[in-house]
């Protein structure tokens, strides 16, 4: 089902998402029906509404379901000027790893490890954030207003 996005001050953006069963396709759909690749290069359940711990991010390799991820940091931090759906006109200075470990069940509930870097690292970062209920707000060196 699509789904729209919750807007930028809800609660639920702000909560730590509890972990997907196995057996719970319904998130992954939801996700997949609401994603508009273009404008999104990543989306968090909890951005359209859904207090579990499950994204979509658009790899370089292609859309890939991340559900209940851990992440390891492996690289050095780097700047990262991100943009986030949910904030919609607001660009953000923020601190990444420019390079992640990211385990995950995929839309097949197999485990999967991968390592990340460029934009695949930042994207799984961003998203394994929402599910933390860390928004890129929150982690802002500076941020900014776009211009119209
Ligand atoms: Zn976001």
């Amino acid at each position: 089902m699509k789904r729209n996005l919750v807007p930028h001050y809800s609660e639920i953006l702000q909560q730590k998402c509890e972990p997907v069963e196995f057996n719970n396709s319904e998130v992954m759909q939801d996700l997949v029906d609401s994603f508009k690749a273009g404008p999104m290069i990543g989306l968090s359940a909890p951005q359209i509404g859904i207090n579990l711990q499950c994204s979509l991010c658009l790899f370089s390799t292609g859309l890939e379901i991340v559900a209940n991820p851990e992440i390891e940091y492996l690289g050095k931090e780097i700047p990262s000027m991100e943009r986030c759906l949910s904030f919609p006109h607001i660009v953000c200075k923020v601190m990444r790893n420019d390079k992640v470990k990211l385990t995950y069940f995929d839309s097949k509930w197999n485990k999967k490890e991968a390592i990340l870097t460029g934009l695949d690292a930042l994207i799984a970062q961003h998203e394994y954030d929402h599910l933390q209920g860390v928004t890129m707000i929150k982690k802002a060196v500076t941020k900014q207003f776009k211009r119209a």
